[in-house]
């Protein structure tokens, strides 16, 4: 599976399109310093190279921390609307993916429910 993926954006401000390598999958063991990056807002934070405006860009991504055998889909905050149905379909299709039974997969829209979901679980360990 590709760890990044290419998507064209559109800045909010000037509505000039350009292309950017986003994060398809974040593996925290593999990339910690991009789960500081979420864990701190910054995460898909991109500056447009035409007006230098600096926008969020929502894209749908996947969060592994096998460590705590924990698979996330985090969606864009838009696709909420009607998403139990899709949040269902999602968390079938990896159970059927082959991955073993017992790993925790979550499925968050928008990412700022991730961050808060994502500081408790990196919270509880600290103090053990
Ligand atoms: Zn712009």
């Amino acid at each position: 599976m590709l760890i990044k993926k290419r998507h064209d954006i559109k800045c909010p401000s000037c509505g000039k399109i350009f292309e950017r390598e986003l994060w398809n999958i974040v593996d925290k063991r593999v990339s910690p310093e991009v789960v500081k990056q979420i864990m701190d807002g910054e995460f898909n934070n991109i500056v447009c190279n035409s007006c230098n405006t600096k926008f969020h860009c929502e894209v749908p991504f996947l969060y592994q921390d096998l460590e705590r055998k924990l698979i996330v889909t985090v969606l864009p905050e838009t696709m909420r609307e009607g998403g139990e149905e899709l949040k269902k379909k999602l968390i079938d299709a990896q159970k059927i993916s082959g991955l073993s039974e017992d790993i925790n997969r979550q499925v968050f829209f928008g990412i700022n429910t991730f961050v808060r979901f994502l500081d408790q679980i990196e919270n509880e360990s600290e103090e053990i």
